[in-house]
């Protein structure tokens, strides 16, 4: 039977405005680096997509290299959006990268306008889509001038082959003024994709002040730490889990014993709230109005369903957030 989107699918997800921008962003936004690649199971990929619009997901996040492999998640991507998704087109918002390794050569990676331009064109072809919502620098090319690198963004939605702009990855000096040469160009930034989680801090070093002050809406990828911020690793590594995976981003050696003694006890703390850590560890991304919208992955429907309910408790008392700064510290 063709796929329904819910009735009812507006009635929880949270919105939020996207820096200054027009765009609301779902507080919880769906990306597809694993577990949308030929190696697979498409169906679940189906299942996961569709339960995710479902309830409430507007935002699905691409990047050119993701599958594997490279180029496959946009194709079974762009299989979902001409079936199940097929009607839905002006209530998602799809967004695809350029910047790691495509294609050999000088012109398959990195920032010039050469790649970007013949990356977006790739990436519309995969997906079958005339435009996509956002099209992102992946990240910073210490070797072409930025004014090319945001030029090529620029023309990609002075072509309307994109609706806005994006930059990940970018520290907060060369966020500043990519923002500036993009507003004098007419196409202002509308969002970063920063590394963000309980483990790793570093936008809170700058990068969120330079948001703030650009206007520009924040959408922190990995906020569960590829999945360490879960009760999934609390007891050893998983069968199943991507840690126990090769070439998946996280090397077994990452769950340390004293990664899991933090693990541990913030786990008891989310236990306290009446959550899972994972909905905990989403919720604290979400603590700060910065924040726009948590990227998370998911490698089945349950855990988008059990990620999502974090929703139903985001406020943390000072004690809790005192608690949590303690752990992260020691
Ligand atoms: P997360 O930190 O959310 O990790 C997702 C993984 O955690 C899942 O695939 C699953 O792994 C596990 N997990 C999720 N929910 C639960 C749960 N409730 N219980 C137990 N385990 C759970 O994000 P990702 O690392 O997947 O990244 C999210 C997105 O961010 C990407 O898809 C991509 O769009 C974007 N990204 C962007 C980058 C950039 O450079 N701009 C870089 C990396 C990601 P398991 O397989 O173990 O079940």
């Amino acid at each position: 039977m063709r796929y329904q989107a819910d009735d009812k699918r507006y009635e929880k997800m949270v919105y939020n405005r996207c820096g200054r921008s027009g765009l609301k962003l779902p507080a919880t936004s769906l990306g597809l680096w694993h577990n949308f690649g030929d190696s697979d199971d498409i169906e679940n990929a189906r299942k996961m997509v569709c339960r995710a619009f479902d309830l409430g997901i507007t935002h699905f996040d691409l990047g050119n290299n993701y599958g594997p492999p490279p180029g496959a998640a946009e194709e079974n991507f762009g299989k979902i959006l001409s079936g199940e998704l097929g009607g839905y087109r002006d209530e998602l918002v799809i967004s695809t990268k350029a910047g790691y390794l495509m294609w050999p050569g000088p012109y398959g990676e990195w920032g010039s306008r050469k790649y970007l331009t013949a990356s977006l064109d790739q990436s519309l072809k995969r997906m079958g889509l005339e435009y996509v919502d956002i099209f992102y620098s992946h990240r910073p090319d210490p070797d072409t001038p930025l004014e090319e690198t945001m030029g090529a963004l620029d023309n990609a939605v002075r072509q309307g082959k994109a609706l806005y702009a994006g930059i990940s990855s970018y520290p907060p000096d060369m966020t500043r003024r990519a923002a500036e040469i993009l507003r004098d160009m007419g196409t202002p930034c509308l969002i970063h994709q920063p590394n963000y989680s309980m483990l790793n801090r570093w936008i809170e070093d700058g990068l969120l002040d330079v948001l703030e002050k650009e206007g520009i809406g924040c959408i922190p990828f990995c906020p569960l730490a590829q999945g360490l911020l879960t009760d999934k690793y609390l007891k050893g590594i998983p069968r199943d889990s991507r840690a126990a995976k090769d070439g998946t981003g996280l090397p077994e050696d990452a769950v340390t014993e004293e990664v899991r003694k933090k693990l541990v006890s913030l786990n008891d703390i989310a236990g306290d709230r009446g959550q899972s850590l994972a909905q905990m560890s989403l919720a604290w991304t979400l603590r700060d109005s910065r924040v726009t919208s948590a990227l998370i992955g998911a490698s089945r429907v349950e855990q988008i369903e059990q990620n999502i309910a974090a929703l139903d408790k985001l406020e943390f008392s000072d004690d809790e957030l005192a608690r949590i700064d303690a752990i992260l510290k020691g």
